[in-house]
C-alpha cells in the first residue's frame, strides 16, 4: 500500500546513540538535557528567540489560546484540520468561521473584519500546506480592532516568509512535530513566542502551572514532552534540508505530469523558501475526485481527503456559518502520496492512473 505518507527515519544507530544518553542521565522526562538542546537547536534553526518544545500540535494551541486569556470569540478559518477548531471549543471559546480566498485556501482576510463583534478576541488560522496566510493584512485588521494572532503552523516548519521563518509572525505561533509532518520528534509540537512578557507564563503553562513545591501561580496543563521525544528531534532536524529537497523532487514529478488542463492547485506565494510540505489537487467535481480515489484505492495507493470535511460543517459546532468556498474545495481535494523515499515511477504510476479518470 502507498500511503499519502511514510513517517521519515533516520539513522537508527544514531538514535540509539541519545538513547545511552537517556540511560546515562537517567533523566526521562520534565526539561531534561535532550530537550533543552533541542530547544536551542530549533531557536537557532528557525531564527526565534522563545520556543518550548511540547507534547503535541494540539496542546500548544490550547496553551496559546490559554496564555493570550482569550474567552470570547476567535475568527478562524474552516479549512483545517479538526484540531485547530478542537482548540478553541476544547478553551470554551466559540469559533467564527470566515470563508477560505479560493486560491491560496488560507482564511480570506477580505472577510475578516465584517466577522467582528465586540466579543472577537482573537484570529486563529493556518497557513494551509504551508503557504502562508496574508500575514500583513491580518496584522493590520487585528492591529486596528485590538485582536490577537494565533498562527497555526503545524504545516509551516521550513518555510521562509520575507527572509523570516513563517513560525515567527503572530503574536504566538504553534507547530506540529507529528510523525507525518516535514518535520517530526515522533509525537511533538512547540511555540513560538515574539513577546518577552509571556515567556514565564508559556513555561509554567506547559507545566501544571507551577514552579518548584511551593509556587503555584495558576492551573496550568501537562503539555511537556520527553527526552525519547527529544533524542528523534536531534535525530531529524539535520535533516531537514534534505527531506525538504527530496520532497521537491516527488513535487517536481506531479507537476511534469498531471493533467493542468483538469486539475488545479492551490496558488503557492512564489516569493517563499517552501517545505514541499503536501501535495493536493482539486478536481473539476466531487464526483471526479471519488471516481479517482476508487481508482487510486483499487490500486492500492491511499491519498487522503484533506481537508475534509469544511470545520464549519462539523455537528458539534455550536452556531452555523456558511462558507461556500471551502465547503466546495473539502468536497474536490485529494492530498496526493508524499514522502522521502516515494520513487519516481510510482509517482507516475500515480499520476497515470489519476490522468486517466479525470
Ligand atoms: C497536524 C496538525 C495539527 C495537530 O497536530 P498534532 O501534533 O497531531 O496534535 C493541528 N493543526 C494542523 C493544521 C495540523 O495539520
Amino acid at each position: 500500500m502507498i500511503n499519502v505518507t511514510k513517517a521519515f527515519l533516520p539513522d537508527r544507530e544514531e538514535y540509539i546513540r541519545y538513547i545511552h544518553q537517556i540511560w546515562d542521565n537517567v533523566q526521562l522526562t520534565n526539561n531534561g538535557p535532550l530537550l533543552q538542546t533541542l530547544e536551542e537547536q530549533l531557536k537557532a534553526y528557525l531564527g526565534v528567540d522563545q520556543l518550548y518544545f511540547c507534547g503535541n500540535g494540539t496542546i500548544v494551541l490550547q496553551i496559546a489560546l490559554k496564555a493570550l486569556e482569550i474567552k470570547k470569540e476567535v475568527i478562524t478559518t474552516p479549512f483545517s484540520y479538526c484540531a485547530t477548531t478542537n482548540s478553541i471549543l476544547w478553551e470554551n471559546c466559540t469559533p467564527v468561521f470566515v470563508d477560505i480566498d479560493p486560491d491560496t485556501f488560507n482564511i480570506n482576510p477580505d472577510l475578516i473584519e465584517a466577522a467582528i463583534t465586540p466579543d472577537t478576541e482573537a484570529i486563529m488560522a493556518t497557513h494551509v500546506y504551508g503557504n502562508p496566510c496574508a500575514v500583513e493584512e491580518i496584522e493590520k485588521i487585528a492591529r486596528q480592532y485590538s485582536l490577537r494572532v494565533i498562527y497555526d503552523s503545524a504545516h509551516g516548519f521550513g518555510v521562509t516568509l520575507n527572509g523570516r521563518s513563517l513560525l515567527s509572525y503572530g503574536d504566538l505561533s504553534t507547530c506540529s512535530f507529528h510523525a507525518t509532518k516535514v518535520f517530526h520528534t515522533i509525537e511533538g509540537g512547540a511555540i513560538i513566542s515574539n513577546h518577552p512578557e509571556l515567556h514565564e507564563k508559556l513555561q509554567l503553562l506547559r507545566a501544571f502551572g507551577h514552579r518548584g513545591d511551593e509556587e503555584y501561580k495558576f492551573a496550568g496543563i501537562n503539555g511537556k514532552n520527553s527526552e525519547f521525544h527529544a533524542a528523534m528531534g536531534l535525530c531529524n532536524l539535520p535533516q531537514v534540508p534534505a527531506i525538504i529537497a527530496a520532497r521537491k523532487e516527488v513535487f517536481d514529478v506531479y507537476d511534469a505530469i498531471l493533467d493542468w488542463e483538469r486539475l488545479r492547485k492551490p496558488y503557492i506565494n512564489p516569493t517563499i523558501e517552501y517545505n514541499y510540505a503536501y501535495y493536493p489537487v482539486v478536481f473539476e467535481s466531487e464526483a471526479t475526485m471519488r471516481r479517482v480515489q476508487a481508482a487510486l484505492l483499487q490500486n492500492e495507493i491511499a491519498p487522503r481527503r484533506y481537508f475534509y470535511p469544511s470545520l464549519n460543517t462539523l455537528p458539534f459546532m455550536p452556531r452555523t456559518y456558511s462558507c461556500p468556498v471551502s465547503e466546495d474545495i473539502a468536497l474536490r481535494v485529494l492530498s496526493l502520496p508524499l514522502y522521502v523515499g516515494l520513487e519516481s515511477k510510482e509517482i507516475e504510476r500515480i499520476s497515470q492512473i489519476i490522468n486517466k479518470n479525470l
